[in-house]
């Protein structure tokens, strides 16, 4: 990190925000008017508009004794594009607002806005705009991100029906586990700040947490191979929360097989110095950023195609209820535990 400070009041308001977005190159031809002017001007030729925003605090939603400004900004964009890609739809821009103190230099900004454009750009999203305003305690974000996806092919919550695969992509649990590691160092530094941390092994589990991906990957896979799931959702809550929305919102009900849940061997393995169960932080851990969607049968052959996809039940009649199936052969019904829960 850099030793010089410089002072965001030496540059004001419309200083900085000149500095933080002056190598902005906007990449889409839907990007028609970016940063600089009252508002952005977007024109997606035909298809429709997709639009979801995410408001970040710093003491709720991020620590930044242990989280790298470069990591949450990357992060902060994450969160709003794998939302945009759970409706099967790509990202094309984003507005970012930020609320700071003056506790941050121009030199940590920059750090942070690094984050964001190395999301951006590996994304391939433009940021077209924001706010800058400052914060009297703690740091704020705001993500604003717009996609665009082909009239009708927009994937609800709604809309699973019984019959279908359930099916997620990638590996859980692991950000849980991440987070774990990193407050158990929290504290320790807390209580003898010169003991140096000891993250040795680790880093598959809090790389998951400090730098997840969204998975663009599995929405190209379904529009190259022409599947369109019955119903889609995104990951960051923790699977069983997750699968009783879409029961719920689709009036269905479910079985899912504990010994299908995908979880790597870093996550079980981490588990179980902690010693919780892998598959608790499967299904109650979040922030995984992976997807939970549900296909017709006749799209299996495509399906097993792809190796980040995992079959892990399938959907039901509403009166069978939501059940998990376990390894040992006893069928319980799915609770919506939540990240929370488990961390309490
Ligand atoms: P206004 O007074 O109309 O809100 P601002 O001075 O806040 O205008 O913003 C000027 C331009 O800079 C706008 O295009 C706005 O979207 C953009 N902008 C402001 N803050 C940020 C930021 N943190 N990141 C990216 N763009 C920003
Ligand atoms: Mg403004």
């Amino acid at each position: 990190m850099s030793k010089e400070r410089t002072e965001i009041s030496s540059l004001g308001e419309f200083g900085l925000i000149e500095h933080l977005t002056r190598n902005i190159e906007l990449q889409n031809a839907s990007s028609v008017l970016g940063v600089g002017d009252d508002a952005a001007v977007v024109d997606h030729f035909g298809r429709q508009t997709v639009l979801t925003t995410d408001l970040l605090l710093e003491g709720v939603h991020f620590d930044l004794i242990y989280t790298p400004l470069k990591h949450l900004g990357y992060k902060s964009v994450i969160a709003n594009l794998s939302d945009i890609y759970a409706m099967n739809a790509v990202p094309t821009q984003i507005l970012l607002s930020i609320g700071i103190s003056n506790r941050f230099s121009v030199e940590a900004l920059d750090e942070f806005y690094e984050g964001v454009y190395a999301a951006c750009e590996k994304y391939g999203v433009d940021l077209v705009g924001g706010d800058t305003t400052s914060s009297q305690k703690g740091l704020v974000i705001s993500v604003t991100a717009i996609g665009e996806v082909a009239p009708g092919n927009f994937v609800k919550r709604s809309t699973a029906r019984p019959g279908d695969l359930l099916c997620v992509s990638g590996d859980l649990g692991a950000a849980y586990v991440g987070l774990l590691f990193l407050e158990r160092e929290k504290k320790i530094f807390l209580e003898s700040p010169g003991v140096q941390p000891d993250l040795e092994g680790e880093s598959y589990v809090i790389g998951r947490l400090l730098k997840p991906e969204a998975r663009k990957d599995i929405i190209a896979f379904f529009a190259e191979n022409k599947i369109l799931p019955t119903s889609m959702m995104d990951i960051s809550d923790g699977l069983s929360s997750e699968i009783l929305h879409i029961c719920k919102e689709s009036n269905c009900g479910c079985v899912l097989y504990e010994d299908k849940i995908p979880v790597s061997e870093e996550m079980r393995n981490a588990a179980f110095k902690f010693e919780i169960d892998p598959t608790a932080c499967a299904l109650s851990g979040g922030e995984d950023y992976e997807l939970l969607f549900t296909v017709a049968q006749s799209d299996y052959e495509k399906l097993v195609l792809n190796e980040q996809i995992s079959v892990v039940g399938y959907i039901t009649e509403a009166e069978q209820g939501a059940h998990i199936q376990t390894r040992g052969g006893n069928k319980h019904a799915i609770t919506a535990q939540g990240w929370n829960h488990l961390r309490g």
